[in-house]
């Protein structure tokens, strides 16, 4: 029976050896999105709109970044985001734009600050916020096309595990 090694206290998912692969050898495939998603974004000369899901697709993002080679991408080990496996990139509140907020359920724990959306259908984390004014961190593993589209990020491997 598979289990979540992430959900293991006593290991650092850094140090663990990872075997790729791909969920698209088992059919049906996952496909995105088909229908388009509704927001008020704009693209200003020099950055990119990408858009993203959760599993089941209740909860969508819409962001405007720099091109995604621009981007440094956040891997953390902490207890949280190493067992939700997520990936963070950091934007401006104005910047986002979410869907499907009624599915959502929030986790807050510590000094609760951190507000953490998940889909409450599919489980997914979705993004984190502290307050109206400061960033949103979007878990970019929920990118339409992500194993294409986080080749081109840098992705930093930071130590909440042990630093908070
Ligand atoms: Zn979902």
């Amino acid at each position: 029976m598979p289990f979540n090694v992430r959900a293991l206290r006593d290991v650092d998912i850094h140090e663990v050896p990872l075997v790729s692969y791909s969920g698209k050898d088992r059919q049906p495939a996952y496909a995105p999105p088909t229908t388009p998603l509704s927001h008020n974004l704009t693209v200003p000369e020099g950055k990119k709109m990408y858009e993203g899901s959760c599993h089941c697709q209740a909860v969508r993002y819409a962001v405007v970044s720099d091109p995604l080679e621009n981007v440094e991408a956040n891997d953390c080990n902490c207890s949280l985001c190493g067992g939700n496996g997520t990936l963070w990139t950091y934007h401006s509140p104005s910047d986002v734009h979410i869907s499907g907020k009624e599915n959502l359920g929030c986790y807050l724990f510590g000094i609760k600050e951190n507000h953490h959306y998940f889909c409450k259908t599919c489980g997914v984390n979705v993004y984190e916020q502290r307050g109206e004014e400061d960033h949103v961190g979007l878990n970019v593993r929920l990118l339409d096309g992500y194993e294409d589209e986080v080749k081109k990020m840098t992705v930093k491997k930071s130590n909440g595990r042990n630093d908070a």
